[in-house]
């Protein structure tokens, strides 16, 4: 009996192994219908300055409505998307419809720094740093209007080739930050040779910053070692008060999080800096 039972287990665990692997066949196929299909729109979150509390920029993250599962997070399909190449689309269209947001805010009066998210697989192509400055060059965007998060993976892949086609980037006048700093493959060394400006603090760090002395101690070295290497550091995933005043007092000089917002679309985007702006005027009137 137990054997029988074993061998009905197998073959459920085959069968959903099965359901699985068509499950992701179908995903890679909506996927690459997604952009076409206009499926994918951008979400912005503020990202505030502690000191003088005021938006300065936002980050640009990726949203895919899909019509039967809906709303897909990107942490599941930009993997999907990486394995098969059509990142390489899809992140292209990200960052023209960034700069095309960029471009919209600056002629409203809202100069803001627009951070879009670098894959490392886009990294890579031979073309991207020419598909980058030509962009910007289209939409009439400023290089230092736009920053690239990359992280830390991107640059043990190839060193080499990520230090050249960054550093070229990084002359052009565009800023670089590396995304979920201290959970890559965290080597100093590349600190040394990438052009970086900005370290974000992973939010896992961030979420128990208060109870978790482990987490404490982390967030302090790396606004301690951003202090000393000269690089601005930004908390992400900053959802109260408490942590906020924390880092405020401790000198991370950048946040975001659902704390002031979560990501948002361009209009209501529009209308938070609106009222976070008004709020801050109030408390200082
Ligand atoms: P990330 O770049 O590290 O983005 C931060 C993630 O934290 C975002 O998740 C954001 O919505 C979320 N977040 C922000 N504030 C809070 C908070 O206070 N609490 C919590 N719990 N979460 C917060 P999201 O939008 O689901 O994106 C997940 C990841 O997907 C991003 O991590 C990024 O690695 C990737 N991604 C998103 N858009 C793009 C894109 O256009 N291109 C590429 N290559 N990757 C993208
Ligand atoms: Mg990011
Ligand atoms: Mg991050
Ligand atoms: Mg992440």
């Amino acid at each position: 009996l137990a054997k029988q039972k074993g061998k009905d287990h197998f073959q459920f665990y085959v069968a959903s192994i099965d359901q699985e692997i068509r499950d992701r066949k179908q995903l890679e196929t909506d996927l690459s219908k997604a952009l076409s299909l206009n499926q994918l729109h951008l979400v912005y979150q503020p990202q505030i300055n502690l000191e003088t509390k005021r938006v300065i920029g936002a980050e640009a993250l990726l949203r895919w409505e899909h019509p039967v599962r809906g709303l897909v997070p990107p942490d599941y399909f930009i993997p999907v998307a990486e394995n098969n190449g059509s990142i390489v689309g899809i992140g292209q269209w990200v960052l023209e419809q960034a700069c095309l947001q960029a471009k919209l805010w600056a002629d409203k009066g809202l100069p803001l720094r627009i951070a879009v998210n670098l894959s490392a697989v886009q990294l890579h192509q031979n073309t991207i740093v020419d598909d980058i400055l030509g962009t910007l060059k289209r939409y009439d965007i400023p290089a230092g209007r736009l920053e690239l998060e990359v992280t830390e993976t991107s640059f043990m892949t190839n060193m080499s080739d990520a230090v050249a086609k960054l550093h070229t980037l990084n002359r052009a006048g565009i800023s670089l930050a590396v995304d979920d700093f201290g959970t890559g493959y965290s080597s100093l060394t590349y600190l040394k040779k990438m052009p970086v400006q900005h370290l974000k603090i992973d939010k896992q760090f961030i979420r128990d910053l208060l109870v978790n002395k482990e987490d404490t101690r982390i967030t302090n070295t790396i606004i301690d070692l951003g202090r000393s290497l000269n690089l601005t550091v930004v908390a992400e995933g900053v959802e109260t008060a408490e942590q906020e005043y924390y880092l405020t007092q401790r000198g991370c000089k950048l946040a975001q999080g659902y704390f002031f917002s979560k990501p948002l679309r361009p209009a209501d985007f529009e209308t938070f800096v609106q009222e976070f702006h008004e709020k801050i005027v109030e408390n200082n009137a």
